[in-house]
């Protein structure tokens, strides 16, 4: 192996199957990353609540990006935390926000949509079972999806005259709403590049990144690695990005994940 790669990915119809979370196919390549020591970091729009859960099932050590780049993850005896105070903690491990809090951004969100009559739901508005329904979690997940730090998904009902006033309101507010493979997200004006920057900046040596993701909100991350993996997503199409380093994967999900995967980690240099 020529390269100290990193590897950050997207979750949601990258790693995971857009439709029932399942990661099968990846297996083999995940295990292939852990016999060759290759760190395999979630970049996602998920919560740390939900990452928790995640570490465990897929293997990987709790380094991440969580809710599109508005908080970092890093194990608690990490010796960050020895000059830093973190900003949210479960467990083994703890968070650093990079962007503004969640009961502001859902106070705003709150206020314009009161002025301006927008017809929209986040995750703050409903309960459990509404976002179960959403989004096909379990109860528990949904609950974890819920314990949010920094960021708001949001279901758009309106129309799209209406969500581009939304947008130059955010905008205008400091905030930004990404397209996710759902939802709206509702954040500060972080992205998934700017956490595995964050990352990248306090993990030991030069790394070299491949980004993997299938939606809108993967862009930047995909856009800022070394190497790009475009996951075919869910409609069949693929991300448009300014990236000449990024592989088009023929196969969507997390077998689109392992094909890109892979596909850069056997060039040789
Ligand atoms: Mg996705």
């Amino acid at each position: 192996m020529t390269h100290s790669w990193r590897i950050y990915t997207d979750m949601d119809g990258t790693l995971l199957d857009h439709h029932d979370y399942h990661w099968d196919a990846a297996k083999p390549v995940l295990q292939r990353c852990e016999v060759e020591r290759i760190p395999v970091i979630p970049n996602t729009s998920k919560t740390a609540a939900e990452l928790l859960q995640w570490f465990p099932r897929l293997g990987l050590p709790t380094f991440a990006v969580v809710e599109n780049g508005g908080m970092v993850l890093l194990p608690k005896n990490h010796e960050w935390w020895r000059t830093h105070r973190a900003d949210w903690s479960e467990g083994e491990v703890a968070g650093k926000l990079l962007g503004r809090p969640y009961m502001d951004i859902c106070a705003w969100l709150d206020a314009v949509r009161l002025a301006e009559g927008f017809y929209c739901q986040g995750f703050h508005d409903v309960d459990v079972d509404t976002v179960v329904a959403w989004t096909g979690l379990s109860p528990e997940e949904a609950h974890q999806a819920k314990q949010r730090q920094c960021s708001e998904p949001i279901l758009w009902e309106g129309d799209a005259d209406a969500l581009k006033r939304l947008m130059r309101a955010a905008q205008a507010e400091g905030l930004q709403l990404q397209q996710g493979g759902r939802f709206l997200h509702l954040s500060d004006n972080t992205n998934k590049a700017t956490g595995m920057a964050w990352l990248e900046a306090i993990l030991p040596g030069k790394g070299v990144t491949i980004a993997l993701g299938d939606g809108g909100n993967d862009v930047p991350m995909l856009e800022a690695a070394d190497f790009a993996v475009a996951v075919r997503n869910a409609q069949g199409t693929h991300v448009a990005i300014q990236q000449p380093q990024t592989y088009f994967t023929k196969q969507a999900g997390p077998a689109g994940w392992a094909e890109g995967l892979v596909y850069w980690l056997n060039l040789e240099e």
